[in-house]
């Protein structure tokens, strides 16, 4: 991230890179809003004086995370018009260390969906490949940063939206622990499972960026101090032994793409060299995940969008005659087909009669899985599992369609139904297109992650696609 450093102090550099950049999204069309000079001015007024840790440095976010005088559309019909009056508290706090944003990135409506085809606007394509998609939700925000227009871009993980993506894209994912950044600002989709994460190049940027964002926040209820965890009672005397990770064995009964399973068996080899035991561990609950996650999430979705009435705010639909036709319409024009449905479905699991069977159940699994995990963490210092069972796809692809996307969702949701931080980290390539494995530690422990991630670094760097900007200042990091 040096290079980028100061790109704003050469008027040059910063015009020569805003160009490249608005020249390269034409064909990757990661941003909703591209606009640094408005991100500058940003900035500049929310400075303290002293030099920041992030000084100078551009940054993209998620078009669902509010930035003050920017969009704030959520890739939805029903706020396309929207303009944000605050600062989301993640973003806030990367200002005050001098970093600035460079605009707001693509996304699936809401953050429903695994492939940012969901978006009402249009489509963003894969730097990889320009046939593939990015993965979703946050695939504006990973496309960015593999097409080296920013060091690294805000995202939201519900249930895999900063991971999913990040390792279609060939990046860096962290979804931290649920209530280590505060929500404040990030507009609701599923608020017991979701947490704002980040998407970069670099694990030291990425690991700067969680220590600059982090911490407990008066403007968020669930947020969480650093040290609520274990990880304070737990350092001392084991920061040396060898580390384990933990492998579940339920992975033998889940259809994995071979390829992935081959790069993973090699990921392993890998580990083992760098001086890691390696064990299995048993998840039982693993064939619940999915059932689970899609029940509370939807039911959560259902109230959370409810604000969208076209009274408050968003689009309103001037040829009702009554409220009630006002609420209809709007809802009806503004949202698009896959909110609606999750909508549906999110309300038909909450009817009375119907919460016993699916709600209620449902976070019973949940707690189960929480026991699985907690479990097997008696044991292991860290898990590991694939991000996503599938390769990079293709746009409108019929084998991966709408049911098939959410089912894939397996292994990025035990992490949002757990609390657990996770990263996807780039493992290979296949064809050409990245594959991610991720690792995920008990709560708070995320500097575990990114150790081991970065020793895996050194083994296999981090992959440049051939469309990529190259560091702004004296080209090639
Ligand atoms: N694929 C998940 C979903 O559609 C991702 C959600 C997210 O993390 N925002 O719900």
């Amino acid at each position: 991230m040096t290079n980028w450093k100061g790109i704003t102090s050469n008027d040059t550099e910063y015009e020569r890179w805003k160009r490249e950049v608005s020249e390269l999204d034409e064909e990757i069309k990661s941003f909703i809003q591209f606009d640094p000079d408005l991100g500058r001015k940003l900035t500049d007024s929310g400075r303290t004086g002293r030099e920041g840790m992030l000084e100078g440095i551009p940054f993209a976010v998620k078009d669902n995370i509010a930035v003050k005088s920017f969009k704030l559309t959520c890739g939805s019909e029903i706020l396309k018009e929207f303009t944000s009056t605050y600062n989301a508290t993640a973003v806030e706090k990367l200002i005050a260390e001098g970093a600035f944003v460079a605009g707001k990135t693509n996304l699936d409506e809401f953050g429903m969906g695994s492939s940012t085809e969901n978006s009402a606007f249009f489509n963003t394509r894969n730097p990889w490949n320009l046939a593939v998609v990015p993965g979703g939700s946050s695939g504006g925000s990973a496309a960015s940063v593999a097409a080296g227009m920013v060091p690294f871009a805000l995202g939201s993980d519900t249930g895999g939206s900063v991971r999913q993506p990040a390792s279609f894209c060939g990046v860096y994912g962290l979804k931290p622990t649920y209530g280590s950044v505060s929500r404040y600002g990030l507009v609701a989709y599923a608020s017991s499972l979701e947490v704002i994460g980040i998407l970069a190049r670099e694990i030291d940027t990425l690991e700067r960026v969680f220590e600059t964002i982090k911490g407990e926040d008066v403007m968020d209820q669930s947020s969480l101090s650093p040290d609520s965890g274990e990880s304070g009672k737990e350092k001392s005397g084991k920061e040396n032994r060898k580390k384990t990770i933990g492998i579940p064995e339920e992975l033998e009964n889940v259809d994995i793409d071979s390829e992935i399973r081959k790069s993973m068996e090699e990921s392993l080899v890998n580990f083992r060299k760098s001086g890691f035991d390696i064990r299995k561990i048993r998840i039982p609950t693993l064939e619940y995940v999915v059932s689970a996650y899609y029940v509370i999430a939807t039911a959560e979705a259902s109230a959370n969008l409810a604000r969208f009435d076209g009274i408050r705010y968003g689009y309103r639909d001037f040829s009702a005659e009554n409220p009630e036709e006002l609420m209809l319409l709007s809802r009806e024009k503004g949202f698009g087909e896959e909110v609606k449905l999750r909508i549906l479905l999110g309300t038909y699991v909450l009817r009375s009669g119907f919460q016993e069977q699916y709600y209620i159940r449902a976070q019973k699994i949940r707690t189960a899985i929480r026991n699985d995990f907690s479990r097997a963490f008696k044991d292991v210092d860290l898990i590991m599992m694939p991000v996503y069972p599938r390769l990079p796809f293709e746009f409108e692809n019929s084998e991966m369609d709408p049911f098939s996307q959410k089912l894939a969702d397996i292994f990025t949701c035990t992490a949002n139904l757990t609390g657990l931080p996770a990263l996807s980290f780039p493992i290979s390539l296949s064809s050409g297109l990245p594959i991610g494995m991720q690792l995920m530690a008990p709560p708070f422990e995320e500097r575990r992650i990114l150790e081991a991630a970065r020793l895996y670094g050194n083994i296999f760097p981090v992959p440049i696609p051939s469309r990529h900007l190259g560091s702004p200042i004296g080209k090639g990091e």
